[in-house]
């Protein structure tokens, strides 16, 4: 069985774009707009010999009765179900929002191998700037540039590196 990794955070943090860097698909659609993509929601990858599945979470269109938070949530706890290990993004240059304190609880919670992944750091430094984001109490901020390809090959041998 190939292991399933989980791509979770709020709209807009670069979940599409660092799915199609680890997938090298282009079935998952990066819309300029939070919450727009129509993805497909799995691609696979592989480093080196080493295949692993991906799940996109965030291709939805949020109807009037659901609402764009509620669909959220569901689609995070589906993904995070189905995952072996979970990358939770949040977004380096937008800093910490309400959102990322609710999903880092449940993260918590439910005890999965979770790794926090800053991305859009491009340019920046472990240090200050992502100091904020350890406030989420899952350890260590690993900086990513989804749309440069910087810190993506670590992040994902750590990912793999948990199983
Ligand atoms: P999603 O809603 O979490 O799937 O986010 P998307 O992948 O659709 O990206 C949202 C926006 O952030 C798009 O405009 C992307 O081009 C941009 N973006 C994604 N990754 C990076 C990155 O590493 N650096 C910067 N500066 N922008 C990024
Ligand atoms: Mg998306």
């Amino acid at each position: 069985m190939k292991p399933v990794i989980a791509l979770v955070g709020r709209p807009n943090v670069g979940k599409s774009t660092l799915f199609n860097r680890l997938t090298k698909s282009r079935d998952a659609i990066v819309a300029d707009y939070a919450g727009l993509t129509r993805d497909r929601h799995y691609g696979q990858g592989h480093l080196g010999k080493r295949e692993y599945i991906v799940i996109d979470t965030g291709g939805f269109e949020p109807t009037a009765e659901s609402g764009i938070f509620k669909e959220m949530a569901k689609q995070t706890r589906q993904a995070v179900a189905e995952a072996d290990v979970v990358i939770f993004v949040v977004d380096a240059r937008d800093g910490l929002s309400a959102q990322d304190h609710d999903i880092a609880n449940y993260l918590r919670r439910l005890g999965k191998p979770t790794l926090l992944v800053a991305n859009k750091a491009e340019g920046m430094r472990a240090g200050t700037q992502l100091a904020e984001f350890y406030e989420l109490g899952l350890g260590e901020v690993i900086p990513v540039s989804a749309a440069h390809g910087e810190g993506v090959r670590g992040m994902l041998e750590a990912a793999l590196d948990t199983l």
